[in-house]
């Protein structure tokens, strides 16, 4: 009887390895599948390695003005990023103007403070912003704003300061954003009046296209 019940358990362990190993090979040959992210909307998910960090730079670093063509690129871009040129797009009739650019593609990745500041604001997924962020910097008055992401705040909060180049968040779809539509949002307001943002970014076009304007 001893001997049987040794016997069962000894089958117990081997067949657990066995469907431990199953397991094990199942969830490699899984991750090996995964390929870019294509409609991520998961925190963790939308972790992926930056590839491209030379994009980071130049920030625009605590009290200094931003200089056409170097302000950092709000977003670790994807292969498919796509920079629309439509600030000042008319919207509906009856409605305000476009008053930033938006940045297609690039789902789930990085979005980064394009300078020292302050996180003024967060967007809490109640309105057209969908989840977001404020971003100040007090010593220039320049005001930065970021929509659409997902709903992880990256470990901040509001009143939160920031570094030049700090993960804020990730790109979603949320606000008036849709699935199939992953993109930023992105505003810059010396003064707090929005200008055009496209001619003051770092843009790498071998990485990332621009559209024609649209207006
Ligand atoms: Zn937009």
């Amino acid at each position: 009887m001893a001997v049987s019940t040794r016997t069962r358990a000894s089958r117990l362990v081997i067949a657990t390895i066995l469907s431990l190993g199953a397991v094990g090979a199942g969830s490699l040959a899984q991750a090996q599948a995964v390929d870019a992210p294509v409609a991520l909307n998961a925190p963790g998910a939308a972790l992926v390695p930056a590839e491209r960090l030379s994009l980071r730079k130049p920030a625009v670093p605590a009290g200094q003005p931003v200089v056409e063509g170097e302000l950092i690129f709000p977003v670790d871009p994807g292969p498919d990023c796509y920079v629309l040129d439509n600030f000042g797009d008319g919207r509906e009739a009856g409605t305000r103007l476009h008053e930033g650019i938006d940045i297609m593609g690039s789902a789930g990745r990085a979005v980064y403070a394009v300078a020292a500041g302050t996180l003024t604001k967060r967007y809490t997924n109640t309105g057209t912003a969908g989840w977001g962020w404020t971003l100040y910097d007090a010593a220039t008055k320049m005001t930065y704003k970021y929509y659409h992401l997902t709903e992880d705040p990256n470990g901040l909060a509001e009143n939160d300061v920031v570094e030049a180049g700090a993960v804020i968040g990730h790109v979603g779809s949320s606000g008036t954003s849709s699935d199939t539509n992953f993109h930023l949002h992105f505003e810059v307001r010396p003064g707090n009046v929005a200008v055009d943002p496209l001619p003051l970014l770092t843009i790498d076009t071998q990485v990332c296209r621009v559209s024609p304007p649209i207006r």
